[in-house]
């Protein structure tokens, strides 16, 4: 990605005071047309991870994780979660970008690569909490959309509900907002690490395996009811486990 000086005269004060960077050509869109770059973003990545998940499930057929059929109408129901998921995404980046709420302070391919090296490990700490936490009686209902689908697909990843989105957006915005404070973040840096949790949280929903050497699971140790617990193993139980993308 090509950076050079944003158009400085159009950003708000707190903003230049924050030391905010990113390519002018982002800087200077509109509201709408940022919102629409922001959607762009998001749904590229998923329609393309989704299209890798489903062609790895298409070409591996004995490597399935899970040789159950799905729920009635649970690509319908994921779909809506996906929709869900992009809506609270484009709406919460559109914003974090508009007001600077991550000051984007250092640039280059170093500063990339740090951001991107210290932000991917420091989602996977906070999602694990936030995984356990969504586990709890106390928030397990804001939680129930993702686990319908006890045997996964790629649009699993992101199917979810409002609440459970906006947690998720604590990581892609509240994390890099809070790292900022410590040491100056890189845009691009951060678009990656945004595409690569995008990426990797979709296609490790697919039911397959295929790094495998030999077929996955065939079948599950319990049938997959609603009320298969935990440590169940089906895809949706090994999920929380941590041994898959949540
Ligand atoms: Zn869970």
């Amino acid at each position: 990605m090509r950076f050079a000086s944003p158009r400085i005269e159009t950003l708000p004060p707190s903003i230049l005071r924050s030391g905010w960077l990113m390519p002018p050509t982002l800087a200077s869109l509109s509201l709408p047309g940022l919102t629409l770059a922001v959607f762009a973003f998001f749904a590229g990545l998923t329609l393309a991870s989704a299209a890798v998940g489903f062609a790895l499930e298409r070409a591996l057929p004995k490597r399935r994780v899970f040789d159950l059929p799905l729920f009635p109408g649970q690509l319908r129901s994921e779909l809506l979660g996906n929709a869900v998921f992009l809506a609270v995404a484009t709406v919460t980046v559109t914003l974090a970008l508009r007001f600077g709420v991550v000051p984007f302070g250092a640039r280059g391919a170093l500063a990339g690569a740090l951001t991107f090296g210290v932000m991917v490990p420091g989602f996977q700490v906070f999602y694990w909490l936030l995984h356990r936490a969504m586990h709890h009686r106390a928030l397990v209902r804001i939680h129930r959309w993702h686990h319908r689908s006890q045997v996964t697909t790629p649009l699993t990843g992101q199917s979810m509900s409002a609440f459970e989105a906006l947690g998720w957006m604590l990581g892609y915005v509240g994390l890099p907002c809070l790292l900022s404070q410590v040491a100056p973040l890189s845009f691009a840096g951060w678009a990656g690490y945004l595409a690569f949790n995008v990426f990797g949280n979709i296609v490790g929903h697919a039911n397959v395996e295929p790094t495998a050497r030999h077929a996955a699971t065939r079948g599950a140790t319990c049938s997959p009811t609603p009320s298969c617990s935990t440590p169940c193993t089906t895809p949706a139980g090994r999920a929380t486990t941590g041994s898959r993308a949540p």
